[in-house]
């Protein structure tokens, strides 16, 4: 699926995209174009049943990466004289907690390990605690471990008091399922370059319209008030500010080969193929895994770094991308990790050529045969 000479990235986005993808890039468009708007409202339409929305909902699209859709979020429908209550068990909800902060919110944090789920009970008891928490952030999948958390459960202990549930869907948006009507969630914010498979550089946040409404003049922020865009998508269509235009184009050629995949189900089948065999193929090689198998959402795996002297990332990242592949390092807090993506226009034979890669870079690291030369992000 990928081209010869780049490396296949097995990282959580960005990720490898299809060659049709990329081609979609090679135009300009004029962002007041009659052509570029239909690719826009057709986006904004798609992302919204995606998301399984009616007309309740709109999709408000933001030009940046996805941590900008989330602050557009927190920032948007989070009031300030009332409070927040966020779930930690990742790096991504500490950094809703870092956001929620600087916005100068009230914020609350109910905070578990890295390989942990939340009580449902203590949250709910949290909430009826604290009458002046309005509303709920949770990260759907923690992309620091791929842990899945239990959306639908949460979504229910959340109706049931009464709050108002925002969700970072970044890494499952657009293969795990989804139905943001059922689970009244308010808002969801997500990107272009994680499951909808295209490039970064579009964040969008789908909200309730009543929601959006009632925030008026609540953003401090001009480039981030997600009303301010709303209104003027609605109004004529356009962003207020240059979108990526080029970056829109390949989203929408995305979002067809989502549906030609078969949609989001079609792609989270592919995705636990890819998972299940990664998992199984990496223990056979002698890696163990960092959570516990119900926990791992077919997003990204994280392995726990061999402890028996041989192994350095840095030495089997550089190696991994000399063969063609490039991996992810850890991040979790409790262990060192290193991190797998599963996600992105990868298929099984794929993975399965990772992992014959793999035994031939363990070889070379346990007879001394890899030194530190190639440099590895350390991210
Ligand atoms: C990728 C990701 C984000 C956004 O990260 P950016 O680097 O801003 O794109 C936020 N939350 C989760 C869970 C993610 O996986």
């Amino acid at each position: 699926m990928s081209g010869t000479r780049e490396p296949v990235l097995l990282t959580p986005g960005p990720l490898t995209t299809s060659a049709r993808v990329k081609r979609a890039m090679l135009r300009d468009w004029g962002s007041r174009d009659e052509e570029f708007l239909e690719i826009s409202r057709k986006i904004r339409a798609e992302l919204l049943k995606i998301a399984g929305a009616g007309d309740a909902y709109a999709t408000v699209p933001l030009q940046g990466s996805g941590t900008y859709a989330v602050e557009a979020m927190i920032a948007s429908f989070v009031a300030a004289e009332t409070g927040v209550l966020v779930l930690v068990n990742g790096a991504y909800g500490r950094r809703i907690v870092d956001i929620s902060e600087r916005l100068g919110k009230r914020v609350s944090v109910y905070e578990v390990a890295d390989d942990s789920l939340h009580d449902l009970g203590e949250l709910e008891r949290r909430l009826e605690a604290d009458p002046r928490i309005r509303s709920v952030v949770v990260v759907h999948c923690e992309t620091t471990s791929g842990l899945l958390n239990p959306l639908v459960e949460i979504a229910n202990v959340v109706k049931r008091c009464g709050r108002a549930l925002l969700v970072d869907a970044m890494s499952s948006f657009g293969a795990l399922a989804l139905d943001v009507e059922a689970l009244h969630i308010t808002a969801l914010a997500a990107s272009s370059n994680k499951c909808l498979q295209g490039v970064p550089g579009l964040a969008f946040v789908i909200a309730r319209r009543d929601a959006l409404d009632a925030s008026a003049g609540r953003c401090s922020s001009l480039v981030l008030d997600l009303h301010g865009q709303y209104r003027q998508l609605e109004a004529d269509g356009q962003y207020r500010f240059t979108p990526p235009t080029h970056v829109i184009a390949a989203l929408a050629e995305a979002l067809d080969e989502l549906t030609e995949e078969g949609g989001p189900p079609a792609r989270y089948a592919r995705y636990k193929k890819n998972c299940e065999l990664l998992i199984d193929g990496m223990r056979e090689l002698g890696f163990e895994t960092a959570l516990d198998g119900e926990l791992q959402a077919p997003i990204i795996a994280s392995f726990r770094e061999p402890e028996d002297g041989w192994f350095s990332f840095d030495l089997f990242y550089g190696a991994l991308k000399r063969k063609g592949f490039a991996i992810y390092a850890g991040k979790m807090k409790s262990a060192s990790t290193f991190r797998i993506g599963i996600i992105g226009a990868v298929d099984p034979s794929i993975i399965s050529r990772f992992l014959e890669v793999v035994p031939l870079v363990i070889v070379e690291m346990k007879n001394g045969l890899l030194h530190q030369s190639q440099q590895s992000p350390l991210n």
